[in-house]
């Protein structure tokens, strides 16, 4: 194996340096590991665009409004590391919860605006916790490039708008939401639905595709929403937290009632069981 492994921010940065150095590029992709193909995609990126390519490995805990999510949340360490080897990253940085926050955390990073809708509003106090955490390993790291995925489209626009309004010099990389066969968006908390429930998932893609079908056809946010409404009422046993139609760029409704004139997209929660999804497509 070529790769290192290291939960400690120190050697990190040496590595870092040592790559840098050699004149190559750097390029991070954090995450919060049991890795699946999707972040797969995101080092694959990282991969062909840099000369250096760092994996933080990091559940965060900040980032967690309830506690049952993060004690269930899945994790294995080194599987995610031999997948990221194979990968052919260069560092996996998988600190323990005392390296990233060893005494009280006093200062944190809130992005107002498009923070507030969505996961904003059924996760209180989430994108607060994920900014200060990617600010953090932006920090730590230092790299020229930063991989996020469209999947997390909210959190990939306040980590934008984060590193536009901090002047973090770092280039944030947005790569595309990557499915299963049957439109199921790739993601850990897959592996906690129960053989039912995943059965039942990729009905989530379908409502949204019915969505994005009628605003592409030029019918009203209000449409498009009651079309993927009728596809979800399939799965009676499904929790809706949301489904609304934002805008794009703000990620702040829109007129339910009024033609749309910029890119929108479709975002969804859901829950199945114990379980919570989210996705989201856009519509331009
Ligand atoms: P997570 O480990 O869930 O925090 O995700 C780490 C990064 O991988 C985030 O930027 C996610 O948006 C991205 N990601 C997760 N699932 C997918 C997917 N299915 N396709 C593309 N990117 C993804």
């Amino acid at each position: 194996m070529s790769i290192a492994l290291t939960p400690n921010i120190a050697e990190t940065r040496t590595r870092v340096a040592e790559a840098r150095k050699n004149n190559l590029t750097i390029g991070v992709v954090p995450t919060m590991g049991a890795l699946h193909e999707g972040h797969g995609e995101l080092v694959r990126r990282a991969r062909a665009e840099n000369g250096f390519v760092v994996v933080t490995l990091f559940v965060n805990p900040i980032q967690f409004n309830r506690r049952e999510d993060l004690d269930r949340y899945p994790r294995d360490v080194s599987k995610d590391v031999a997948y990221c080897d194979s990968l052919g990253a260069d560092v996996v940085f998988a600190p323990e919860v005392d390296e990233m926050y060893p005494g009280q955390l006093m200062t944190s990073v809130e992005v107002s605006g498009v923070s507030q809708y969505l996961e904003g509003e059924f996760r209180p106090g989430h994108f607060k916790g994920v900014s200060t955490v990617v600010a953090k390993l932006l920090n730590i790291v230092q790299a020229d490039r930063a991989y996020f995925g469209e999947k997390d489209a909210q959190q990939l626009a306040v980590i934008q708008k984060m590193v536009a309004d901090l002047n973090m010099p770092v280039t944030i990389v947005p790569v595309p939401t990557v499915r299963e066969a049957d439109g199921l968006a790739l993601s850990s908390r897959n592996r906690l639905l129960s053989p039912e429930e995943r059965e039942q998932a990729p009905v989530v893609y379908r409502a949204l595709q019915a969505a994005q079908a009628q605003i592409l056809s030029g019918e009203t946010a209000k449409v498009a929403r009651i079309a993927a409404l009728s596809i979800l009422a399939e799965n009676p046993s499904m929790r809706l937290d949301y489904l609304e139609v934002v805008d794009a760029a703000t990620m702040t409704p829109v007129d339910q009632n009024a033609q749309l004139t910029a890119p929108v997209r479709i975002a969804i929660a859901v829950w199945l069981g114990k379980t919570r999804l989210i996705d989201n497509v856009l519509a331009s």
